[in-house]
């Protein structure tokens, strides 16, 4: 078994292509294929069940697919989750899949469950997170599920960064979180991005991950049907009708 490599952001390069995956008869992912660049944040849009978590899914080996998972030119196709997790990416999944009954300490300990001999490092990462979300400093001794929707999300955030990822991958982290706080995530996200992680961001507010991005991609039917810079997409009338309500009101910044 590889061993956990030592903590850096360098890299986080993501190459996929072709990849396919089916639940029984349905199809859910048709050739889709996409790009993250090192430190680039690249968010992926599209209507209900056009295909984005399984994409997630697939990148991260938590659903069968066929097709070319790169990481840093290197290949990862019929590589398992956890050595996905070692090699440098992490998914915080949709709907958030805290332990609950674990305190918010415990929940961020088991983010870097692999690396739990570094000792150090993970002591680092954990006031790294602290740093980003100092409520969960405040609150680490409280059981994970008494926390509010927004500390629960942070606390996910938080988790997925405890194993030191480059490549950061996020299912729709805004659902159902009031603007105040998704403004408060959306800081961090950008920030993490300004230190040069790579981020891959799947979101159903599409005006709040276009304003966020660098590139996007937007997602139809299981595959990639448009895509380009985040502005210019947020500026295609096609985009804007679609999932901007008809127009974009101006927040970028
Ligand atoms: P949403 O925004 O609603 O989460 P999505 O873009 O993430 O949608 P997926 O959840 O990846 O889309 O779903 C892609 C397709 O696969 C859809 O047709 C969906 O109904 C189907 N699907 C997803 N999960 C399953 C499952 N566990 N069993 C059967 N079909 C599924």
């Amino acid at each position: 078994m590889q061993q956990p490599r030592a903590k850096s952001t360098a890299g986080g390069a993501l190459a996929v292509r072709d990849l396919q995956a089916r639940y029984g008869q349905v199809r859910a992912l048709h050739g889709a294929a996409l790009e993250v660049q090192p430190g680039e944040l690249v968010a992926i849009i599209g209507p209900n069940g056009a295909g984005k978590t399984s994409l997630l899914n697939a990148i991260m080996g938590l659903l069968p697919a066929t097709g070319s998972v790169l990481l840093d030119g290197e290949e990862l196709s019929g590589v398992p989750t956890e050595q996905r997790v070692w090699r440098g990416m992490t998914l915080v999944p949709e709907r958030r899949q805290l332990f609950g009954s674990l305190s918010v300490r415990d929940n961020l300990l088991l983010g870097a469950f692999h690396r739990r001999r570094e000792g150090a490092g993970v002591a680092a990462d954990m006031e790294f997170v602290f740093a980003h979300f100092p409520v969960l400093r405040e609150r680490q001794r409280q059981i994970a599920r008494t926390l509010s929707g927004g500390e629960q999300q942070m606390l996910a955030i938080g988790r997925g960064l405890m194993s030191a990822p480059r490549l950061l991958m996020m299912d729709e982290p805004l659902l159902g979180l009031a603007p105040l706080v998704v403004r408060e995530i959306l800081e961090v996200v950008r920030a993490l991005s300004a230190r040069g992680l790579s981020i891959l961001l799947v979101e159903q507010n599409a005006k709040a991950a276009l304003a966020v991005a660098d590139r996007a991609y937007v997602m139809e039917r299981g595959t990639v049907v448009l895509h380009g810079s985040a502005s210019r997409l947020a500026g295609d009338p096609k985009v804007q009708a679609a999932y901007l309500g008809g127009h974009l009101e101006e927040d970028r910044g």
